[in-house]
């Protein structure tokens, strides 16, 4: 079958590799990367982004939740695979099936691990002021608690910067307080006499933007594939980013549409003239967002065609009609490069007041993804 029949999103490896070198040479001399491919490597397909950053040398990932790290064992990937989210106490035999590693989400969780009886590799999170997962890092007596537990073993200790990606004053100052709350706690766990452990602090924006930070890890994510959260995203280090991903389907048929007659579902576009629409082989239910109903863009023949009424769960309709010569079957971009023209994620992304993380981890898994070696 043809994988690109339908509705299908290529994956180019080389891109990623390239992203994964600049990330390498970025962080400082001892720094590893454990990039983020949780949420099916943000929607690029998590196994097949897993093997590609294995191959160029990736010992450690992380992902969300148990499932996905199965998953990625299940596909043959080795080393550290760090679940960042909760895993429930009927899943805990799993994370020793698969040799994962748990995040203790806050102290009373880790009396929880340890009852299971087994031992498990964990990684402490501690909350410096995101406010979401970790005991808070003033509670130092409460953190130093979790390694009274004979069971876990405590092979990392970690917090998340919440607004690394901001450079505005105020923000900067908000993460040099977190990075010293993160250096405080780790200094603090130093003076007792703890196995080791690793530490790990920033993500794609810590790391971009905070470069000379030394930790054992950085988890990067949405920039190792190759886009920005947002666009016209500044940071203090610089980077080429090489988007991994591209969009596309193809026109299942061409009609007239004449002056005056209403558009799809609801009728909310009308023709100012005469017009050739195209219906294109997608629709919300691959990811394509309905609000982008009547505002997205895609390309044909390296032409930027408007999306026209509303979208539906398995299909869109364009306005084709600047592209004379189009054809049934030609392929329709709608993230990505088509001849001159490209749609980049980060601009679809600002259409829909979002970032390029929702839109590209909401792929569905219809879309056929198609690996570019
Ligand atoms: C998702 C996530 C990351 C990666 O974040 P990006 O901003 O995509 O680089 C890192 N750490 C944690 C805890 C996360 O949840």
């Amino acid at each position: 079958m043809n994988p690109k029949a339908r509705a299908w999103a290529e994956i180019n490896i080389p891109n990623l590799k390239e992203n994964l070198e600049q990330f390498k040479n970025m962080v400082p001399e001892g720094t590893e990367l454990m990039p983020a491919v949780k949420a099916d490597g943000y929607g690029h397909g998590g196994v097949i982004v897993a093997k590609a950053m294995a191959e160029s040398g990736i010992k450690a990932f992380c992902v969300a939740s148990l499932s996905e790290g199965v998953a990625l064992r299940k596909a043959g990937i080795d080393g550290l695979i760090l679940i960042l989210g909760y895993t429930h106490p009927d899943n805990f035999p799993e994370l020793v099936e698969y040799g994962l590693t748990q995040t203790v989400v806050d102290a009373n969780y880790a009396a929880e691990l340890n009852a299971f009886g087994q031992d498990i590799d964990v990684h402490v999170g501690i909350d410096t002021g995101m406010r979401r997962l970790g005991e808070r890092s003033e509670n130092i007596e409460a953190i130093l608690s979790i390694w009274q537990y004979e069971h876990l073993h405590i092979k990392g200790v970690f917090s998340h910067l919440c607004i690394s990606d901001d450079l505005s004053e105020k923000a900067v100052v908000f993460t040099q307080k977190q990075i010293k709350r993160y250096n405080d706690v780790v200094a603090a766990l130093r003076e007792h006499d703890l196995p080791p452990f690793k530490t790990h602090l920033q993500g794609s924006y810590g790391i971009l933007n905070y470069p000379d930070l030394v930790y054992d890890y950085a988890r990067v994510g949405i920039s190792v594939y190759g886009v920005h959260g947002e666009i016209n995203t500044q940071t203090t280090a610089q980077v080429d980013l090489k988007p991994v991903l591209s969009l596309h389907s193809r026109i299942a048929s061409l009609k007239n549409l004449y002056k005056g007659e209403p558009v799809g579902y609801g009728l909310t576009y009308e023709a100012p003239s005469d017009q050739r629409l195209a219906t294109i082989a997608i629709g919300y239910a691959d990811g394509y967002p309905r609000a982008l109903s009547n505002c997205g863009e895609a390309l044909i023949r390296g032409v930027r065609v408007p999306v026209v009424g509303r979208i539906c769960m398995d299909q869109l309709i364009v306005d084709a009609t600047a592209v004379p010569d189009a054809q049934v079957g030609d392929q329709v971009t709608f993230i990505g490069t088509s001849q001159n023209e490209t749609i980049s994620a980060e601009m679809v992304a600002e259409k829909l007041n979002t970032i390029t993380n929702e839109l590209l981890s909401a792929l569905g898994s219809r879309v056929e993804r198609v690996v570019i070696e």
